[in-house]
């Protein structure tokens, strides 16, 4: 399998290059040539979330160098559970929250993280592992990659802006992975990234590689679960479900399109947003307007310029096309907090902010009562929001709790390049 540039000016490369270099030399994002046409297993969930993930992963790595591995990579990365939770006999929540840092982003962080570990015996040259981040992916970077050999991480956050919890699964780390509070803004944690990939001397010595969420090696994780869910889905009520994906750059959202476009039961995928209103504006307009992003308490989706935007229309050509494939809706956060609150009271069901976005999305604009809401992460992780909402206190999950018990260790710095490499 080959891997070209949504901007069409970069050679062709395997998916080995793909993964190691993140984004294409043109600034495009790495696609599939092709997508793999999946067997048809009518509904019998036969497969376990391991074994479906080498069938779909596999055809991904045909010819790679590290095509042997990526079953012992799959095992090893997905070694927790996948829960698609009945609300009732229709409405099912897909629980992606249960891994080392309660979000779906674990899917991803971990299995990117197992195939850098093992390109070393190829590239026989360590690697850094750079990211600046407002909140979430940083902890489940740092988590994926603690630990792993010939690498190192450097994680960089604005000291100071982000919440408690998400501090404390930053500076939790030890060994390989060192964490960087910046005296700044998330802005300036981002140009320091900038500033240290344009110098060719540190990118050399170092082996400088990002894992963010563009990266192909945590794209291509996600279509696993769709594949998995709508299997599932099928099996228990005999229909294709709906998907409703709450999305911010639309990664995740682009696994479910490769899902369904490799042949996994889905009747329709539809996207939901927070009062950023990019993708939806689109597809009503026609015309792609980028925009500066707007705080919502669904933070994870805060982006005004969702970067997967270019694989999904290089995908669906035009306008129209992509119409036919989605639609895609805009919640406020008061519909968040209502939707969060009408949830509890209904079902004793506790979502997060983003998960929320997605539930009204499927009360309010889904006529199809036979759909999935994915849950892009665990309620507890944004207690200030759920918890005065539904007025009780949400248990936090085990593995969670494990890293906010640890020392907290980090390195206080001005927004200087040079410090990160002291
Ligand atoms: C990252 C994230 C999202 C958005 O996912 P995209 O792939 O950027 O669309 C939604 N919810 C949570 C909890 C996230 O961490």
């Amino acid at each position: 399998m080959q891997y070209i540039s949504t901007r069409g000016e970069s050679p062709n490369v395997s998916a080995f290059d793909a993964i190691l270099q993140g984004l294409a030399p043109d600034g495009g994002l790495y696609m599939p040539e092709s997508l793999p046409v999946l067997a048809d297993r009518p509904g019998a969930p036969e497969l376990t979330y391991i074994q479906t993930a080498i069938e779909v992963l596999s055809p991904f790595f045909a010819g790679d160098p590290l095509e042997d591995e990526i079953p012992s990579l799959c095992a090893e990365a997905f070694d927790f559970p996948v829960e698609l939770h009945f609300l009732d006999g229709r409405r099912s929540v897909l629980e992606l929250y249960h891994g080392p840092t309660a979000a779906f982003k674990d899917f991803g962080a971990r299995f990117l993280a197992g195939y850098m570990e093992r390109s070393y015996r190829i590239r026989k040259q360590p690697l850094t592992i750079l990211v600046a981040t407002s909140g979430d992916t940083g902890g489940a970077v740092a988590s994926a990659f603690h630990g792993k050999e010939h690498i190192a991480v450097k994680v960089l956050y604005p000291k100071g802006r982000v919440s408690k919890r998400q501090e404390r699964q930053l500076t939790c780390w030890d060994g390989n992975v060192q964490t960087y509070a910046v005296r700044g803004a998330f802005d300036d944690c981002q140009a320091m990234v900038k500033e240290a990939f344009m110098d060719a001397r540190l990118k050399q010595e170092y082996g400088l590689t990002s894992a963010n969420s563009i990266n192909l090696g945590r794209l291509l994780p996600q279509s696993v679960y769709y594949v998995y869910a709508a299997r599932q889905y099928l099996y228990r009520t005999g229909r294709k479900p709906v998907i409703v994906i709450p999305s911010g750059n639309a990664g995740n959202a682009v696994g479910a399109f490769f899902a369904k476009e490799m042949g996994a039961p889905i009747e329709q995928i539809i996207l939901a947003v927070n009062d950023n209103r990019t993708i939806p504006d689109y597809l009503q307009s026609g015309t792609y307007e980028p925009r500066t992003s707007i705080a919502t308490i669904a933070n994870a989706m805060d982006v005004g310029d969702p970067s997967n935007m270019e694989r999904l229309r290089m995908m669906y050509g035009t306008v129209e096309q992509m119409r036919e494939q989605t639609s895609a809706f805009s919640v406020s956060d008061l519909q968040i907090r209502q939707t969060i609150a009408s949830v509890w009271e209904t079902c004793g069901y506790a979502m997060c902010p983003h998960t929320a976005a997605g539930e009204y999305v499927r009360m309010h604009e889904v006529s199809d009562p036979c759909s999935i809401v994915v849950s892009t992460a665990h309620p507890a992780k944004f207690e200030t929001i759920v918890e005065p909402v539904i007025g009780s206190e949400l248990p936090v999950p085990r593995s969670l709790s494990e890293l906010f018990d640890k020392e907290s260790v980090y390195t206080e710095i001005d927004p200087d390049t040079a410090a990160l490499f002291a």
